[in-house]
């Protein structure tokens, strides 16, 4: 959440798990057919706005080591001989997700990154996602789910030539639904199937999915949950029980024997060393309904219940009751011209939004204007209000919120008489998380090193879901392990 751009999502309605049927026979090419131009284009036209949503690429020295292991397993699903043919992407995220699209576009977050213990654990996820890519289930399920039906439930808020822009976040959100449990049996094959041409062991996929279900168990149990709506890999791909079984199942069934095959364990660790988890602070934090960012020296709280979605332009807030969006950077005008701005570039070219006075406040001693506007949104009509916050320096900052006609500011009221500065002190005491691969010593334990932990609860099962130890798992000296520690 860095630059001025206005990119409105207007959902009251969730999109999620809205294709849990069959696929559908004969709606696609077989699995490993080539890489069409017109799949190039789509996976093109989505690329910018998923990397922008998700946090964009991450900066550090391990995204060359993912593309090239998300290459490696990529080229083996038969979608394309060339391993440039695949775009690979790092992202710079604090959720634990992994997609695809078509055109040969692969995403993995740091943070399942992060929750991983080998290699052959990163190439069993990219070697899922590429599966899906390579069984077309995306086709098959975007027959129900088009931006076109999107609209026509009432969902877009079409004001003008910024629409496509717009429509960022239920793009990416397409892409990350759920697909029936059909489509994920057959991705895990598919994966396994790669992660053994390419030379791994396959009992990886197993492993990797045994580590997402205690993550998200821990997750579950874990006090002050954060606020966060990005989808997880885990409520996208449910029934793990189920599907560790059968991922080890199928490697049995490939012959390979549990424990012998290539893991490449200790490349994979030296890769990671040093890489960021959990959340990044030059992008703003979500801690439990708050939101902060320390280099812009603000912070908002959101109402219960809602959840926040921390994009690289943007942060959006949605809920049962309406949407908002928080966004702003350098601007040198009054409110008043700040406000009309916003408008503005809502209405799009050749378009205008009529918005009553400007009002005016302070809030928390910023200075503050707030105009509403009733506009268009499909067969609806909506109530949209910017509120705009003048933090000196020629810094403004604005929510843009959105609720049925008639409801103003609607359940906003508290969120928008929250936003304030930051001081220095709290921004000081916000640390980024960086991921520390020790080796055991002996004398060491679990207990000892899980103390070491960066968090304020429950150290030792965050250790032991980071590095797959049940209760039954004891430590050796020699082995290395991972640590969760303050980066500075
Ligand atoms: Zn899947």
């Amino acid at each position: 959440m860095v630059k001025l751009r206005i990119a409105l999502l207007l959902s009251t309605v969730a999109v999620t798990s809205s294709c849990a049927g069959l696929p559908l026979p004969g709606s696609g090419p077989a699995p490993g057919e080539a890489i069409s131009q017109q799949e190039r284009q789509q996976g093109a036209q989505a690329h910018a706005q998923l990397l922008q949503q998700f946090g964009d690429v991450y900066s550090g020295r391990q995204s060359d080591y993912v593309v090239r292991v998300g290459q490696r397993i990529s080229i083996q699903s038969g979608l394309s001989d060339a391993q440039n043919d695949f775009t690979i992407s790092l992202l710079n995220s604090p959720v634990n997700n992994a997609f695809a699209l078509p055109g040969g576009y692969v995403y993995i977050t740091r943070n399942l990154v992060g929750l991983m213990n080998s290699e052959a654990e990163l190439a069993s996820v990219m070697g899922h996602e590429v599966g899906h890519v390579a069984a077309r289930h995306s086709s098959q399920r975007s027959s129900r789910n088009t931006i076109g039906q999107l609209l026509a439930l009432g969902l877009g808020l079409l004001t003008g030539s910024g629409d496509i822009a717009n429509l960022a976040g239920q793009a990416a959100q397409l892409y990350t639904l759920r697909y029936s449990r059909q489509q994920e049996y057959q991705a895990d094959e598919l994966g396994i199937t790669y992660l053994t041409r390419a030379g791994y062991d396959p009992f990886a996929a197993a492993d990797m999915l045994s580590s997402l279900a205690a993550q998200t168990r821990l997750d579950a149990s874990a006090s002050g949950r954060n606020a966060r709506s990005l989808p997880e890999w885990a409520s996208t791909h449910p029934d793990p029980a189920q599907r560790v079984a059968r991922a080890r199942a199928e490697a049995t069934e490939r012959g390979a024997v549990p424990g012998a095959g290539t893991r490449d364990r200790d490349a994979f660790l030296n890769a990671i060393d040093g890489m960021l988890y959990d959340d990044d602070p030059s992008q703003g934090i979500v801690d439990g309904n708050t939101f902060r960012h320390p280099d812009l020296r603000l912070q908002f709280t959101v109402p219960q219940g809602y959840t926040m979605q921390n994009g690289s332009t943007a942060v959006v807030v949605t809920g049962s009751n309406g949407q908002a969006q928080f966004s702003g950077g350098t601007d040198s005008g009054n409110l008043a011209t700040y406000i009309d701005g916003v408008f503005r570039r809502l209405a799009g070219n050749n378009q205008q939004i009529n918005y009553g006075n400007v009002r005016t406040a302070r809030i928390n001693g910023l200075p503050v204007g707030q105009a509403t506007a009733r506009v268009a949104s499909g067969s609806n009509q909506v109530d949209v209000t910017v509120t705009a916050y003048d933090f000196g320096g020629n810094r403004k900052y604005h929510f843009l919120t959105v609720t049925r006609a008639g409801q103003g500011i609607g359940p906003f009221g508290s969120m928008l008489n929250s936003v304030s500065r930051l001081s220095s002190a709290e921004a000081a005491a916000i640390r980024p998380r960086v991921i520390d691969v020790v080796t055991v010593r002996s004398g060491d334990t679990i207990s000892g090193l899980a103390s070491r932990m960066a968090y304020r609860d429950y150290r030792e099962e965050r250790f032991r879901v980071l590095n797959a130890l049940g209760s039954g798992n004891a430590l050796r000296a020699g082995q290395r392990v991972k640590i969760v520690v303050y980066g500075r």
